[in-house]
């Protein structure tokens, strides 16, 4: 009797907590908030400000997971009711927490644009962003911001480019939105990015657990025009007008392309439908990059476009980390072994079981040593993957169940 009326206590408790968190409608309307957001800092220190406020046409995101059931990410940011009920949550990553571990970042201060987005709220919030302290593993709060839905300061955006459906299995708040963003396309060009992007979705659903939730995604394009061709290439002192500004030789590495002004990617894509963005650059060139809730981008045209595009898509949409560690990269102690990353795909023992320990008897699954640009202290879940060489056929088995988490986010 005394366990039939614990049951009855917990039950009721669970229903009246279920009850407390709001609905979508009674806190958002179907629009978007875009919050674009100033950091800047360097190895030693981070600070963030706020920018500018928009509001966008259509919030693509779920509808009923609004609060992020993983923390993943170097940051993330919590949308409160002025009362101090959590409505929304979300982690993300940034090019600037790149740049503070690179050796620039020793010697200098810089400022990185970003922006979050986040259903548009009906009444006034308060947005916190957090940073996570590397060597800790802990969150630090950075600031909050107070966003009042009537200041007639939000910019009320008309999208500068509409984006296309290439394939639509359904309703956007219960699909993954990937957008698919030309760069280095010039107007004459824009049938060959089509034919880019429809070539990439194919990549995408060659491969596990793409394959098997292909109805989970909605793919769209946004077919912005540049007006030269390919990305700018500053080692070889070549500079392209194009849309995003796209650039190889990121922090002085001859492959690694990224879009460094974040702020005209999220301008661009103000009136189009997303979960995630993946930019295409129209090169034969090898490189790319991916960094978790913010973008993914490589090259179109390079016979190994298929394994890169696949590869940085894993960073950029589950926030996968790199598994090789043999190769040269920009960062400094970017992983520090005492702390447990937060990543899926890495550990370092000191959180096992947060990771792979249930999977340990799996075929194919074990401990590794050297990931993540770290030969020592640092395991991985297989011998290759698709986070590791460009041979591996396959994501490995802790890869594939992170990534299928991922869509059951925006899913389910
Ligand atoms: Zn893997």
């Amino acid at each position: 009797m005394k366990k039939i009326w614990f049951l009855f206590v917990f039950l009721s408790q669970l229903i009246v907590a279920r009850a407390q968190l709001p609905s979508y409608e009674a806190c958002f309307t179907s629009e978007r908030l875009r919050v674009d957001l100033v950091f800047t800092g360097n190895a030693q220190q981070e600070d963030v400000f706020l920018h500018s406020l928009h509001k966008e046409p259509l919030w693509a995101g779920s509808k009923t997971q609004l609060i992020a059931p993983f923390t993943f990410g170097d940051f993330q940011y919590k949308v409160y009711s002025t009362d101090g009920v959590l409505l929304f949550s979300k982690g993300f990553n940034s090019l600037f927490a790149e740049w503070t571990t690179t050796q620039e970042a020793l010697a200098t201060d810089k400022a990185f644009a970003t922006s979050v987005w986040m259903p548009f709220p009906k009444k006034t919030v308060l947005l916190e962003v957090s940073c996570r302290i590397a060597n800790k593993g802990t969150w630090d709060p950075m600031k909050t911001f107070t966003i009042d839905p009537t200041d007639p300061l939000i910019r009320e955006e008309k999208p500068i480019c509409k984006a296309e459906v290439l394939i639509q299995n359904g309703p956007i708040e219960n699909h993954v939105d990937l957008l698919f963003v030309a760069e280095g396309y010039r107007a004459g060009e824009l049938e060959k990015f089509r034919k880019d992007a429809a070539r990439f979705a194919e990549y995408l659903f060659e491969y596990e657990p793409f394959k098997s939730r292909r109805e989970d995604f909605n793919l769209w394009v946004l077919p912005l025009v540049s007006e030269e061709s390919g990305p700018s290439l500053p080692q070889y002192d070549i500079w392209v007008q194009t849309a995003l500004y796209s650039t190889f030789h990121t922090f002085y590495l001859e492959r690694y392309l990224t879009v460094p002004d974040f702020s005209l990617l999220a301008h661009a894509v103000s009136g189009a439908p997303f979960d995630a963005l993946f930019v295409i650059v129209n090169s034969k060139r090898y490189g790319g990059g991916g960094i978790y809730n913010y973008y993914g981008i490589s090259t179109s045209d390079h016979p190994q476009s298929k394994e890169v595009f696949v590869h940085e898509f894993g960073h950029s949409f589950a926030g996968l980390a790199d598994e090789y560690y043999e190769s040269e990269v920009a960062y400094i102690d970017m992983y520090p072994i005492h702390v447990e990353p937060w990543e899926a795909n890495i550990t370092t023992l000191v959180d096992f079981a947060s990771k792979w320990e249930d999977m340990m008897d799996r075929e194919g699954v074990g401990l590794f040593e050297g990931a993540a640009y770290v030969p020592k202290g640092m395991y991985r879940p297989a011998k290759d993957c698709r986070m590791h060489t460009n041979k591996a056929p396959a994501f490995c088995p802790v890869c594939q169940r992170a990534i299928g988490r991922i869509i059951d986010y925006y899913t389910k």
